[in-house]
């Protein structure tokens, strides 16, 4: 009997391995026309200094406007965009347009604006990459010193002999780096100090059960003061609530990000919220 129940498992874990792989190829073979045509766009998070409550800089997120699903989460797109290699010229496409639009945002506004980019590590190995990220920075104009390039800790960890060199480069160009969801990987302390890094983002799932959490509250205040004492800029995940905004600022943290501040916007609506900063 037991063998017959692992038969049929065997045989509804195939046929779902089959409709997977059907799902990723349909998916891969829509998002190269939807890069050919011009399916994506960026929304930007403001990310919030927490004692000014003012916008100093943005992320920007990738978003997939679908012919028939609609509006497309990253969540949902990103998977398969690395694993087919796709994520190499999307990731090219994300750059050039997020320094695009930040310098417009500084030419029009005449203000500081830096924006991040998030970086998958096939875009990181891509030989090209570097090459490529001169280009944009030419052709757009924008000071490497308003570019932030945000890489997680997984992504660091998948090739960390060629990494370090790489990431020393993208410092000797101006530009700064973050480590995105800082807390979920399994980086030791000692592997990150030999990181050439400016800031940590703490991932959300920290922020989440704020104040109430004990241990929660232990770590996103040991790694605020531990970003402090190493000069590192530590910027919060997912602040949604008041309560939250008012410990983590407590403990020190400068800067956040989260839908408490704004929910991640159009590139118009972020002009039209930085524009009511400055306007009369
Ligand atoms: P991330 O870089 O950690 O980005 C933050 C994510 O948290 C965003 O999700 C944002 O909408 C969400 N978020 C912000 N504030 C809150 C909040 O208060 N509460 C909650 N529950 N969520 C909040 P999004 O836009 O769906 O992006 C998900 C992930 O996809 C990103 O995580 C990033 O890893 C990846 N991603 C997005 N755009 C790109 C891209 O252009 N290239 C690459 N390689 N990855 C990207
Ligand atoms: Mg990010
Ligand atoms: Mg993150
Ligand atoms: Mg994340």
């Amino acid at each position: 009997q037991a063998k017959d129940k692992g038969r049929n498992a065997f045989q509804f874990y195939t046929s779902d391995m089959n409709l997977a792989v059907e799902q990723r190829l349909t998916v891969e073979r829509e998002l190269r026309v939807a890069l050919k045509n011009g399916q994506f766009e960026l929304y930007y998070q403001p990310v919030i200094d927490l004692t000014t409550g003012k916008m100093v800089a943005a992320e920007a997120l990738v978003r997939w406007n679908h012919p028939t699903r609609g509006l497309v989460l990253p969540g949902e797109f990103i998977p398969a965009a690395e694993d087919s290699g796709l994520i190499v010229p999307l990731g090219k496409w994300v750059l050039k347009t997020a320094c695009y639009q930040a310098r417009l945002i500084q030419k029009s506004m005449h203000r500081k604006f830096s924006v991040s980019v998030n970086l998958s590590a096939r875009q990181l190995n891509d030989p090209s990459f570097l090459t490529n990220l001169d280009r944009v920075l030419e052709v757009t104009s924008l000071p490497p010193e308003s570019l932030v390039l945000e890489v997680t800790e997984s992504t660091l960890m998948e090739d960390s002999e060629n990494v370090i060199p790489r990431l020393e480069k993208l410092r000797l160009k101006g530009c700064s780096l973050a480590i995105d969801d800082f807390g979920t990987g399994y980086s030791s302390l000692s592997y990150l100090k030999r990181l050439p890094i400016n800031s940590l983002k703490v991932d959300r799932s920290f922020v989440k059960d704020l104040p109430d959490d004990e241990e929660d509250r232990a770590i996103t205040s040991l790694i605020v003061a531990m970003a402090n004492s190493l000069h590192y800029k530590v910027v919060v995940e997912g602040v949604e609530t008041d309560q939250q905004h008012r410990f983590l600022s407590d403990c020190g943290c400068h800067f956040g990000q989260g839908f408490l501040y704004s929910r991640p916007l159009p590139a118009d609506h972020l002009m039209a919220m930085l524009f009511d900063d400055v306007a009369p």
